[in-house]
């Protein structure tokens, strides 16, 4: 293999006993959508329940019900329902249901079983969610449906922008009227769940009952000049290659592909030989070229491209800033075929 990432289990583990204090009281689901952000489904929820985390977030049915395999005892939701064909199965596993919209909670309904569901309001971010203007109706509608026997809801929530304080705080006070507003429609969600890593971090009102926690449990930072470091988190993930050809002071190094995390890295950022950095000249199909220029390089020496820093090497916030997207974006887009190595 020319190309892989390793995964450190222990700086996973460092991260979600820093975010756990940090929200606390407030309980911690740990967002695991996108095969764990890239790092690996399986390896990151074993790993996980380890630390006896209690819920999880998976996004769509199919991560859910490999969750609910790998951590029998968690609270596990995915919210990606449409489209799908499954409910009968995620409800047969005991997987609690995001509904962002009235067609989806008539479809849960159907299914008549009392399964558990979060409703969904939208608080500004018009990408899902059942907007406030509706609210009531989809309220009303839930707690007949509940008083039937045909669902439980069990949570209200919502998702914010973490882009602008302003903009947030307005978030919070629409979550709150939109919790009373199911109070005041007869139902009892005990579970309120509003913020995501950024908020979950930074704002106490943020925080209500619940917080889904990818990106810092990874270690991966927001960017814009704010790195892991500042926050006390630990990169989980470096991302490593060897040296294939080393002529004149070009050196190339295994892992390419023009349309993969790489795409946009010639001339932004710089790969760690030795411990120093070289930058990235041109990504090809399947290698990169970097300029080594007068130091020594050989074929089957170890590159880093991005990682904790240990070796020399930058971090993902710095790839993505420079690269102009979120660290999120880049990891999950290291391409499956990459071999994971996990350690700690
Ligand atoms: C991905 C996601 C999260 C986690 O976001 P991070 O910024 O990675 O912590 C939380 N909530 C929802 C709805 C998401 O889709």
């Amino acid at each position: 293999m020319t190309a892989w990432a390793e995964i450190d289990l222990a700086a996973l583990v460092t991260n979600t006993a820093t975010v756990r204090e940090r929200v606390a009281p407030a309980e911690l689901m740990a967002v695991v959508k996108d095969d764990a952000y890239g790092h690996g489904l399986d390896e990151i929820t074993r790993a996980l329940a380890a630390e006896s985390i209690t819920a999880f977030g998976a996004l769509d049915p199919q991560t859910a019900l490999r969750v609910r395999q790998l951590a029998p005892e968690a609270s596990v939701f995915a919210w990606l329902l449409d489209g799908h064909d499954e409910l009968g199965v995620l409800i047969d596993n005991d997987i609690e249901l995001g509904v962002t919209d009235s067609d989806t909670l008539e479809r849960v309904a159907r299914e008549n079983r009392r399964s558990r569901v979060h409703l969904k309001i939208d608080t500004g971010l018009s990408r899902a969610g059942v907007r406030a203007e509706r609210w009531p109706n989809l309220v009303e509608r839930a707690a007949q449906l509940e008083r039937r026997g045909a669902i439980e809801v069990v949570g209200v929530w919502t998702h914010i922008s973490e882009a602008s304080d302003d903009e947030d705080t307005a978030s919070i006070g629409r979550f709150s009227t939109a919790f009373e507003l199911a109070v005041a429609a007869g139902l009892n969600p005990r579970v309120r769940h509003l913020a995501a890593s950024a908020a979950s971090f930074a704002r106490a009102d943020a925080r209500f009952d619940r917080v889904r926690v990818g990106a810092f449990l990874y270690g991966i930072a927001p960017g814009d000049g704010v790195g892991p470091t500042e926050l006390g988190l630990r990169p989980v993930m470096t991302l490593r290659s060897t040296v294939l050809e080393a002529v004149d002071g070009v050196a190339a190094i295994g892992y390419g592909g023009v349309a993969g995390m790489l795409s946009d890295a010639a001339g932004a950022v710089s790969v760690a030989i030795g411990g120093v950095r070289h930058p990235v000249l041109a990504v090809e199909d399947s290698r990169t070229l970097i300029a080594t220029g007068d130091h020594a390089v050989d074929v089957g020496d170890v590159a880093t491209l991005f990682g904790s820093g240990d070796s020399g090497e930058a971090t993902l916030q710095v790839w993505a800033d420079a690269m102009g997207t979120i660290g999120e974006e880049l990891v999950t887009r290291v391409h499956p075929g990459i071999e994971r190595r996990y350690r700690g």
